[in-house]
């Protein structure tokens, strides 16, 4: 059955101008990166114990079962430990706690020359170098591209969700590699056609690409609404080729890559070196001043908060991500990953939640189509029947309900709930 598609046009305040405008803060290497071997329930393989010297791109560890993932050093020095410490899910995780001894010696690392490759060897190569999706996501990049039934690769420039810039200001800033990475992942998918995505209102990132991408005959650059979750899969998918699918893109021949991951590999292939930095979003009201950072990879969040002038209230809410999608975070020492693009800094929301006023607004701002509130109810009820007849695992956890509710009732934590019911339901 096909996944429901709602009317997805709510055009939020995107508090962007918080950072956009403002230069990049260039952290100073992190002096003890924490790399969290975390993915999932995986397991992951350690490779590296406690006196081992590192430069920047040696793997360090991997995940090598259904999915290959590797895990790189982001700083040379010595492995000071191997040790458990909260990661980015709020949970306890071994992390490889690397010493840096600043002088940034590189591995010595293979490159690819994206023209001569072959489509194979540039998804072997995106493999080998733990690309992974950078809009929030991580789902490592070389496994979609491992198809023969692509015919439209779609370059996510959106970034729908409030106060995050990440993404844009690294397509901004870096129009060669972009480039460079759109004409490598475009051979690398096979496809005809590729569409490049921009809001119609990112007028400074728009007057990046147009001229980026004029003249090109299988790229085009595609301006749509400015509205959330734009940039969500399924509705890009819908509204540039008016297809909707069950599981995944591919199932209507398409592939979606962020425009921070075609950048990132871009920079792999001429340089040879993994994801061991990432430009993050610190952002929110309650940051004192909100900027893209650059920051290696391992470094604590409470470092990046710091760079922006620290916290403005002395109770705020840390998120990993946006505010509409993004964790709650129990602590800044969590270090940030090689998919981290924002951290946003709020308000703790005090105010209590009332019963629900039935007035319909989750159900009619819902991008997936679905009954917020009747799911709610279903959970309630612990009604397993009813939160499958309802769709319930079609949710994006995009937080438009919770963000529209009147009565204040954190309606997208419940259907987080609600799908966590059904997959131990699943499991039995
Ligand atoms: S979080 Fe709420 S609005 Fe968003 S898809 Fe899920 S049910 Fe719909
Ligand atoms: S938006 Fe809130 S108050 Fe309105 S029906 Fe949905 S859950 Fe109830």
């Amino acid at each position: 059955m096909l996944s429901l598609i709602g009317p997805m046009r709510e055009h939020l305040d995107g508090h962007k101008e918080l950072t956009s405008e403002k230069e990049l803060i260039v952290l100073p290497p992190v002096k003890e990166a924490a790399i969290a071997l975390q993915r999932g329930n995986a397991k992951i393989q350690c490779l590296v114990q406690p006196g081992d010297d590192v430069k920047i791109g040696d793997l360090i560890a991997k995940q090598d079962d259904f999915f290959y993932v590797p895990f790189f050093a982001p700083v040379s020095g010595t492995v000071k430990a191997i040790e458990k410490r909260t990661s980015l899910t709020n949970k306890p995780a071994d992390h490889v706690i690397i010493e840096n001894d600043g002088l940034d010696r590189k591995a010595e690392l293979s490159t690819l020359n994206a023209e001569k490759a072959s489509k194979e060897e540039i998804v072997a190569f995106l493999k080998e170098k733990g690309i992974i999706g950078c809009g929030g996501a991580g789902f490592p990049a070389y496994f979609k591209y491992n198809t023969d039934k692509c015919e439209t690769l779609i370059i996510n420039c959106v970034e729908c969700e409030p106060f995050i810039t990440s993404d844009a200001y690294t397509a901004e800033h870096d129009p060669e590699d972009l480039k460079y990475g759109v004409h490598a992942l475009l051979k690398a998918s096979g496809a005809k056609k590729c569409y490049v995505a921009v809001k119609e209102t990112k007028k400074e990132l728009i007057a990046v690409l147009d001229p980026l991408f004029a003249g090109e005959k299988d790229i085009e650059v595609k301006k749509v609404p400015d509205v959330y979750p734009m940039g969500w899969e399924r509705t890009l998918v819908y509204e540039l080729i008016g297809k909707r699918y069950e599981r995944l893109p591919i199932e209507v021949g398409v592939i979606l890559s962020n425009a921070t991951t075609v950048v990132m590999s871009a920079r792999a292939m001429k340089t040879g070196l993994p994801i061991y930095e990432k430009v993050v979003t610190v952002s929110g009201e309650a940051v004192r001043d909100p900027h893209n950072v650059l920051a290696r990879v391992g470094t604590p969040i409470r470092e990046l908060v710091e760079a922006c002038g620290g916290y403005s209230a002395e109770r705020v809410s840390l998120l990993a991500g946006g505010p509409m999608m993004g964790s709650a975070l129990i602590k800044d020492e969590i270090a940030i990953g090689p998919a981290s693009n924002a951290v946003t800094v709020r308000h703790p929301d005090e105010t209590e939640a009332i019963a629900c006023l039935r007035c319909g607004k989750c159900v009619e701002h819902c991008p997936s189509g679905l009954m917020p509130v009747n799911i709610v109810n279903a959970l309630k009820a612990n009604d397993v029947d009813r939160l499958i007849k309802l769709h319930t695992t079609d949710c994006i956890e995009c937080g438009l309900c919770t963000y529209i509710c009147p009565s204040r009732i954190a309606v997208t934590d419940n259907i987080r709930r609600a799908k966590r019911l059904l997959s131990l339901k699943a499991k039995k």
